[in-house]
């Protein structure tokens, strides 16, 4: 093993988590070093977008440009043949209303999407160590720093480095961190998914032909639905969505699977007419994958953090993957600088991070179990789900419309006090964790949770002009908790 070496900040794992959380170390002038285990692009699942990400995230690593400047399809919304109003379609666009100028999101196929961010992580001057794999993450916290150890895939050579924070960014698959290890596991989106691609699949009419489009069905084990997800070069990425006892049957033969099933809805069959699957790699195989829906019981340790699916995944279900990588790198970029910086213990800044994703967390999670319910008219589901999703704290800072506003949902006006930090941040915290292990447990029939329901965090630290936290004087109120459960 190499004499070690030393960095700010160790990031493992370049997909959108790591690099969007490397770039803004970088940029903020820790020295920052990226590992990520393959050697050039790699396939990923995760291909459709929301605002939230393309509009306030990739700037801040300036990565705008870049994906502006490829062909990637942009989309307006999501459109549905689902619910009560099933005989028709239906579309959830974004925008907090029906503006003509709704913001926009992108379906990109993520091989080359993630190099984007990649380099734009380098552009902030993080050093990328591609084709290395780390190993493991020793003990110890910001004070001491934590050991990461890694090994080139291609000589096998074992290293060491030094960092006085490690974040975990390495997905679903992620690096075990003993003290990170513990996942609790979603029973309601106890769900497999089969996808795969075709080629010169047929496109909604215009303005429509960028969203996503979704439709339901019926399996032996109960309701199913489909993934359409128009991707260019006439590329389309299909899956299915099922009750997970459907997986056995799968995995005898996921390609027979999944085309049965697609037969069986007919307008996915409508748009697929005139189409072949595709037969390049990667794009050539049927996947499946189950089990995907979960939180880790705790985000971070002293002087660790988990990011991006490392940390938590909601569902399939209206692309709140890539956001909670990315929103969350966000939060957790600015909890470490203020750490390493000194400006706010660690403590204080982990759980800040730590609550107000889980936050975010809870509301997808609410949104999308309540999108389940099939007996709704379209109108209740849009009606609900803007309700829910636009008016969460993490959606309407991405948006740029509060930036400097540290609350969200819990803005309501409630009178100063001095309230001790170190207490407000644990409450906090305790609050969103049995709040995101209720939802997780949680095991009915779908319900649409209204957003007063929820549970409102006191938010501890607010934004200055540069995007980082500060602890603003005075601004710590009487928590008003929200006390029911539904
Ligand atoms: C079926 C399915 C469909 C989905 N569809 C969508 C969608 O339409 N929209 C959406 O937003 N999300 C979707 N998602 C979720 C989305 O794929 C993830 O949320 C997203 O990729 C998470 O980003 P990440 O950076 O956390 O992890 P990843 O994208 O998984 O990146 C992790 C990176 O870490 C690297 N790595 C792993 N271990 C190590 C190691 N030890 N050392 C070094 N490098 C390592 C990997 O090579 C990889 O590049 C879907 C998920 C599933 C299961």
């Amino acid at each position: 093993m190499d004499e070690a070496q030393t960095a700010d900040v160790a990031v493992i794992g370049g997909g959108p988590a790591g690099s969007v959380m490397a770039g803004l170390c970088a940029k903020a002038g820790l020295s920052t070093v990226l590992f990520e285990r393959e050697n050039g692009p790699r396939y990923r699942i995760g291909e459709s977008l929301l605002p939230a990400t393309m509009r306030q995230v990739l700037p801040l690593i300036g990565a705008q440009d870049a994906v502006d400047a490829e062909t990637y399809i942009v989309k307006r919304g999501a459109t549905f043949c689902w619910g009560a109003d099933k005989q028709d379609i239906w579309t959830l666009a974004f925008g907090p209303d029906q503006a003509d100028d709704p913001p926009l999101a992108l379906n990109v196929d993520r091989a080359s999407f993630d190099e984007i961010l990649l380099s734009s992580a380098q552009k902030c001057g993080a050093t990328l160590l591609r084709g290395h794999d780390a190993i493991s993450v020793g003990d110890g916290d910001a004070q001491q720093g934590r050991s990461v150890t890694y090994i080139h895939r291609e000589s096998a050579k074992q290293n060491a480095l030094r960092a006085r924070f490690v974040v975990n960014a390495t997905g679903q698959m992620r690096l075990n961190i003993p003290e990170l290890d513990a996942r609790e596991h979603s029973h309601f989106f106890r769900k497999v998914a089969v996808w795969g691609y075709w080629v010169g699949g047929g496109r909604l009419d215009a303005p429509l032909e960028g969203n996503v489009f979704f439709e339901t069905l019926e399996t032996e084990h109960g309701t199913a639905w489909v993934w359409y997800i128009p991707l260019r070069n006439g590329l389309t990425s299909v899956g299915v969505v099922a009750p997970r006892d459907c997986l056995a049957n799968l995995r005898l033969d996921a390609r027979t699977g999944l085309a049965n099933w697609l037969a069986t809805c007919p307008r996915t069959t409508e748009l697929l007419r005139n189409a072949t699957p595709a037969e390049h790699a990667p794009y050539d195989q049927v996947s499946l994958c189950a089990d995907y829906s979960y939180a880790s019981k705790a985000f971070s340790a002293p002087g660790v953090v988990q990011v991006g699916d490392a940390a938590c995944f909601v569902d399939v279900l209206l692309s709140s993957g890539v956001h909670l990588a990315t929103y969350g790198a966000l939060l957790a970029a600015r909890s470490i600088k203020a750490t390493l910086s000194g400006a706010i213990p660690e403590d204080i800044a982990m759980a800040e991070y730590e609550s107000r994703l889980r936050q975010e967390f809870a509301v997808f999670y609410a949104g999308l179990s309540g999108l389940y319910d099939m007996e709704k008219r379209s109108q209740d589901y849009v009606g609900w789900l803007r309700a829910l999703l636009q008016n969460s704290n993490g959606v309407l800072m991405e948006w740029g419309q509060s930036l400097d506003n540290p609350g969200g949902l819990n803005v309501d006006g409630a009178s100063c006090s001095d309230a001790d930090l170190h207490a407000q941040v644990q409450r906090n915290l305790t609050m969103m964790r049995g709040y995101n292990s209720y939802q997780l447990a949680y095991e009915g029939p779908p319900k649409a949770t209204p957003i007063a329901a929820l549970p409102a965090i006191r938010n501890v630290l607010a934004i200055d002009e540069h995007g980082e936290w500060i602890i603003p004087a005075h601004t710590i109120r009487t928590p008003t908790l929200a006390t029911s459960v539904t």
